[in-house]
């Protein structure tokens, strides 16, 4: 089979690897379809992010779908020939987080496609992969491999909601209108916020914002003083979702935040200078968010049941010899939303 492997910063090969055999509870699946992410985008154009190199060759890739070829030993809820939404995330299920319910914390994660443990955990994007049947969520006829490969990064966005608290008649500002923030949007939307006002400094993807749902789109390069309106009486928003990493559009919205608001941190940027006296005068709480575990499922429910339409995010797909090309257009924000792959 066919994999698409990186070697280091601008050095993506396809290469041969074996194939590999199911075992008991496992699955294989002829992998159809897999979104580009910002992680896979970090590692193709630095060779990594932060401390976090690439030291060994590795496949890259988290976001996938495809059909179920073989079943192992003892798997009953599958049958060949099922299409399936597959979630990276790999926790133990044994260690102390994972015993509490943060498997997404979990201290031995093997999650697709990540250089942080060494050796390396090897994504999928490849034309096959085993996996255990859990990991394998099934999606409804008439719902397209293309769509189904989102629900990894809607997953993400679920988990960031959940972060937050309700949104029921929330006002909410998302920073940043990349893939991650567009899909914040929907779920935002899907859990009753009541007003959406989105960020960039792009035009087109603001006008994606729009199309998934955002009530107002704000170009804060060329408009930042219709988003600073909004720090009036201390502010109007109850949450934020950022997903940017951007140092300005953190420190813009935590201007425009109301009192006793929730700052939910998607966007990774690195170190940033935080104004505490802002965070201590209006009592602003500001939350992480990391991938998810249980969330993969609701998305893929959320996706059968056509609560989101993911069609308008969807750049292009790209067959696996193309994959240079594609990561090329993925990481163009200028031209690209989605980008996907095709096996
Ligand atoms: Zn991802
Ligand atoms: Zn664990």
């Amino acid at each position: 089979m066919k994999a698409i492997v990186i070697h280091g910063a601008k050095d993506l090969r396809i290469e041969e690897r074996p194939l590999e055999a199911v075992g008991t509870g496992q699955v294989e699946i002829a992998i159809e379809a897999g979104g580009i992410c910002g992680s896979d985008l970090h590692y193709y154009n630095h060779g990594g992010f932060g401390a976090i190199r690439v030291r060994e060759p590795m496949i890259l890739g988290h976001e996938i779908a495809g059909t179920v070829k073989a079943l192992g030993e003892g798997v009953g809820v599958l049958a060949v020939g099922d299409r399936v939404a597959v979630s990276p995330s790999r926790p133990c299920n044994h260690c102390q987080y994972c015993l509490r319910g943060l498997q997404n914390q979990c201290l031995n994660m093997r999650f697709y496609g990540s250089a942080m443990p060494m050796p390396h955990i090897q994504g999928a994007f490849r034309q096959q992969l085993v996996a255990e049947s859990w990991q394998c969520h099934k999606i409804d006829d008439g719902i397209s491999i293309q769509e189904a490969a989102f629900a990894e990064p809607f997953a993400v966005t679920l988990h960031a909601v959940n972060r937050a608290g309700s949104l029921l008649g929330k006002r909410v500002l998302v920073t940043g209108c990349g893939p991650i923030g567009a899909l914040a949007i929907m779920s935002a939307r899907l859990h009753g916020a009541r007003e959406i006002v989105a960020t960039d400094v792009m035009d087109g993807v603001l006008d994606l914002a729009g199309t998934v749902g955002a009530d107002r789109t704000i170009n804060v390069a060329t408009h930042p003083e219709q988003l600073s309106a909004f720090g009036a009486n201390k502010g109007y928003f109850d949450v934020m979702f950022e997903a940017s990493g951007n140092e300005r559009a953190v420190r813009s919205g935590l201007d425009v935040l109301a009192p006793r608001s929730i700052l939910v941190q998607l966007g990774l940027g690195g170190d940033i200078a935080i104004p505490q006296n802002v965070i201590v005068s209006k009592e602003i709480d500001i939350r992480g968010t990391f991938r998810f575990h249980e969330e993969f499922g609701l998305a893929v429910n959320l996706i059968n049941s056509r609560r989101v339409d993911f069609k308008p995010l969807l750049t292009g797909v790209y067959g696996i010899d193309e994959a240079v090309a594609a990561f090329e257009v993925a990481g163009d924000r200028s031209r690209s939303m989605k980008v996907q792959i095709a096996f």
